[in-house]
């Protein structure tokens, strides 16, 4: 029986993304995933925000849009439920789409002394995930 692992939906082709579009995975990506995972899409900032959103990134701990507004509550509920599932589906494992505040694994969206940049940090699903024990495959490393 294959493993089951969450990942990010818009690498599966769903247009979640903040900008109404998708960052699908290529084929041959895709395919290695398949043959050894049972994969389980979800996305985060669409279970508590709408499609399309403003982009967000981190100022410090909090997340914050473009507009200046505060969005952290929303993507901790989203980052809650993909802990929920996972708990529930017995998932142990998440791959995650780069540069992302949610999903971010290697490297996630922030804006630091007046520049938009890309850290090397967790995005706030991925640290949810890892801290409560899940293993982490980045986008890069399939
Ligand atoms: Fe993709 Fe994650 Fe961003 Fe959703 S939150 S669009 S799944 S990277």
């Amino acid at each position: 029986m294959k493993k089951k692992a969450m990942i990010s939906k818009c690498m599966l082709g769903f247009p979640c993304r903040y900008d109404g579009k998708s960052k699908p995975l290529e084929k041959e990506k895709l395919d290695k995933l398949k043959k050894e995972y049972e994969l389980i899409p979800f996305c985060p900032e669409a279970f508590a925000l709408p499609t399309p959103r403003p982009a967000a990134r981190f100022i410090g701990d909090r997340i914050i849009d473009i507009n200046g507004v505060d969005k952290t509550d929303a993507f901790l509920k989203g980052a809650k439920e993909a802990l929920r599932i996972c708990k529930e589906e017995g998932i142990k494992i998440f791959i995650g789409k780069e540069k992302s505040p949610s999903c971010g694994i290697k490297k996630t969206s922030a804006y630091i002394n007046g520049c938009e940049c890309k850290c090397d940090a967790f995005g706030l699903t991925s640290k949810i995930l890892k801290e409560n024990g899940l293993k982490l495959i980045s986008e890069w490393e399939i």
